[in-house]
């Protein structure tokens, strides 16, 4: 009954917004009526060539001459690209067109900072145009097909592929999900310059319990359904044309073997009518999981499930005939897999246009490319700290450029960047090197890790000889990414060991970050006079952070996840639930102030840690400008709003700065009381403002019951009647407050 339940509230959520396309379905099952059984299995296959062949293997062509391949992942080479389709097309049974996929995850030349960079410019618009562009230079390399959005929500920020994220808010990355699958596939997808996304990894892989890549997850189902199907709602919605099932396990059953998951909600609540494709190997995984006794029965599981292609591992290959024939899997569910499948090809438009443009040449780097790779960087930077408005530095100011990250033009690419050329990559360093010279350069370590003290000298010397550090850490792009976790998330090597030596001189220090998460650095901070976080900020990074440190630009992004303290604290994020006992982070005896040989202080029954409180370092939103805002007059438009009624909420905003700025504006929500508790917060709105220096603008919102929804115990999802109070503000820790009540 709860199966039905969810099924209920699917169909009455996705009535409105879902138009099913049948354009296709009178070919496919014409095709489908032509096709053998192997040639069927055949379109399940997704195969890669290795990298190490020098040709094209002739096993392999001769699979794709049988009709025993339905897709290739990451090859380079373009001329197997073209034979391979050659062979699909004019000498396989029916002619049906492979698909060419590869990781296409932020930008394929033109690189754009790392996913949870962009997510860090909360800027859905940015999002569309860098996947556009990413698809317009991949699909010159005949690429059709990419494995993005990662539409994972991720709370710790110990997990490598966090720098994939959105980070830890389903509201935003609902926003940015659907941005992103928009950028991809434009409105018509058989668009040559366009190319199918691919919403992964469905679901919950970001919830791996400690952080640990791959790690089992457990969640209960209104958590799953609050925070982690959001954002793959929203990409299913914006069409996303296939999704990728997750190699993780969700409450006992790997996600790629879970029929709940992937029948009942993806395409039953969700009306999902592209195709899943599971993650590398994910099938056979399941047998080291402990839930298949072998790669046969895998394929059953995976089949029964409702998965439609395999990736990498080939126990569909290899068993599903057999598991026909045993009457264990259905043709019809094997149809079914082919039917989906071939629905995107058609939707490519590869039946018509199988092959790659040889005049599309994807136009790599293009001027226009990179001048939006330069704005992405710039919106996604985030100012941290700026004591005594130290940045942007004056003309002529002398810098000292120091660290392992200034000139380490593979290590600013990030995760996911084998096809950016470092040799195209802008350093720092070189932005400098190209119209400034009032700088001196020395590395001081030379990689993120090292813990060599043999470079400390010359960068203390020249930092003596100058007015201003900068100091450029941060994480090498390994650090960061598919399993590889941190346990700690400090700066790495013996960078601290450096920004200490390099603070005795007496000189500003400006510390800029590059790193696949946030870094913990509560140890440093009162030594820094300003911080910025530039993430891994991809093929332009250095200019734009030029640009940022010499005022030319502003730094514009706002956290998309909270900045821990320490490791210790995580996972922690903002829209946490309130305990029994008050969250306080400041009315309590801190760990060293508790007398020794106390018993039991008399505050100290907080929800805390002793040694670093409750709150973050810096809270979820955040992010400083080179001017300030002042957040006035929160006007709601009623107190008692109905099911039926908007809400409107607004606040003046003052530019109360010498500078012209743009800011986030944030709109937090919190349902005080719950038939299940409910978060202390959620974002539920944002805006950017843009106002010049000394201007005053009125930012308004309109929300309704529809966004107080929550699934509740009893799976049913409404909002509930009751008092809700609304923070406007700059980030989700700070903000103008107002309440209201939502009745019958
Ligand atoms: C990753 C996916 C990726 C796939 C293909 C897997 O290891 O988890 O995100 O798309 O490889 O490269």
């Amino acid at each position: 009954s709860l199966l039905l339940l969810s099924i209920i509230i699917g169909c009455k959520e996705n009535k409105v917004s879902f138009v099913k396309d049948t354009t296709h379905e009178a070919k496919i099952a014409a095709i489908i009526s032509k096709m053998t059984l192997e040639e069927k299995i055949g379109q399940t296959n997704l195969r890669g060539v290795s990298s190490s062949a020098t040709s094209l293997p002739t096993d392999l062509k001769e699979s794709v001459r049988r009709g025993n391949v339905g897709a290739f992942l990451n090859i380079m080479n373009l001329e197997y690209v073209d034979e391979l389709q050659r062979i699909a097309v004019e000498e396989s049974p029916n002619g049906i067109p492979l698909i060419f996929g590869r990781d296409v995850i932020h930008g394929f030349k033109t690189l754009f900072p790392i996913p949870l960079g962009l997510a860090a410019t909360w800027d859905a618009e940015m999002v569309e145009k860098s996947s556009e562009i990413a698809a317009f230079e991949a699909s010159g390399a005949g690429i059709r097909w990419t494995f993005a959005p990662m539409l994972d929500i991720a709370r710790d920020s110990r997990w490598g592929r966090i720098a994939e994220s959105p980070g830890e808010d389903p509201y935003l990355s609902a926003v940015l999900g659907a941005a992103y699958v928009k950028g991809f596939q434009g409105d018509d997808l058989s668009n040559p310059y366009r190319i199918a996304a691919s919403a992964k990894h469905y679901i919950g892989y970001g919830a791996a319990i400690g952080g640990r890549d791959y790690n089992t997850v457990n969640l209960n189902e209104p958590l799953l359904r609050n925070v982690y199907l959001p954002p793959f709602k929203a990409a299913v919605d914006a069409g996303a044309a296939t999704v990728m099932s997750a190699f993780n396990e969700i409450n006992g059953i790997p996600a790629t073997g879970n029929k709940f998951l992937l029948k009942d909600v993806l395409r039953g609540e969700l009306q999902f009518d592209g195709f899943v494709v599971s993650d590398w190997d994910s099938v056979i995984e399941m047998v080291y999981h402990g839930f298949a006794r072998d790669d046969k029965q895998a394929a059953e599981l995976a089949a029964k499930a409702g998965l439609d292609m395999e990736m990498s591992s080939e126990a569909y290959e290899h068993h599903l005939k057999e598991l026909i024939k045993e009457n264990k899997v259905s043709i019809e569910e094997l149809n079914e897999f082919v039917r989906n499948i071939l629905r995107v090809k058609f939707r490519l438009g590869l039946f018509d246009n199988p092959y790659r443009n040889k005049k599309h040449t994807g136009n790599f780097y293009a001027e226009s490319h990179l001048a939006e790779a330069k704005k992405a960087a710039i919106e996604s930077t985030v100012l941290l700290k700026n004591k005594n408005s130290i940045l942007p530095i004056a003309e002529k100011t002398n810098v000292a450029i120091i660290g392992p990250l200034a000139n380490a033009p593979h290590e600013q690419l990030g995760t996911w960047s084998f096809d950016g050329e470092k040799e195209q990559t802008n350093t720092p360093l070189n932005a400098y090197q190209k119209v400034n010279t009032n700088f001196k350069f020395a590395k001081g370590l030379d990689y993120s890790r090292d813990k060599s003290t043999k470079g400390f000298k010359e960068a203390i010397d020249i930092a003596k000889k100058s007015d201003v550090i900068l100091f450029f850490g941060g994480e090498e792009a390994i650090l960061s990414g598919e399993a590889h976790s941190r346990a700690n998330i400090n700066l790495p090597g013996a960078q601290e060991e450096l920004i200490n030596e390099l603070a005795k001189t007496g000189k500003p220090i400006v510390l800029i970050i590059m790193a696949g998460r946030p870094i913990t650095i509560t140890n440093l901070i009162d030594k820094m006079d300003a911080v910025l976080m530039a993430w891994h900020p991809g093929t332009m990074g250095g200019e734009a952070l030029y640009e940022i440190i010499n005022g030319i630009k502003s730094p514009e992004g706002r956290l998309p996840v909270s900045w821990p303290k320490t490791a210790g604290q995580l996972p922690y994020f903002y829209n946490h639930k309130n305990t029994g006992r008050p969250a306080d982070s400041t009315n309590y005896i801190a760990m060293d102030k508790i007398p020794v040989a106390a018993w039991q202080s008399s505050l100290g029954n907080k929800s805390h840690y002793l040694d670093v409180g409750f709150t973050p370092h810096f809270p979820f939103g955040y992010g400083l400008s080179y001017t300030t805002f002042k957040y006035e007059n929160i006007f709601i438009s009623k107190d008692v709003i109905n099911f039926n009624e908007d809400l409107e909420v607004k606040v003046s905003i003052t530019n109360t700065g010498k500078k012209d700025g743009k800011e986030i504006v944030q709109l937090y929500v919190q349902d005080i009381v719950g038939s299940i508790t409910r978060p202390v917060k959620e974002l539920k709105r944002f805006k950017h403002i843009f106002l010049k220096s000394g201007e005053t603008k009125e930012v308004s919102f309109k929300i309704s019951s529809k966004d107080l929804e929550f699934v509740n115990h009893k799976l049913v999802k409404a909002a509930e009647e009751g008092k809700f109070n609304l923070w406007v503000g700059p980030n989700a820790a700070q903000g103008l407050k107002a309440s209201f009540v939502l009745k019958k």
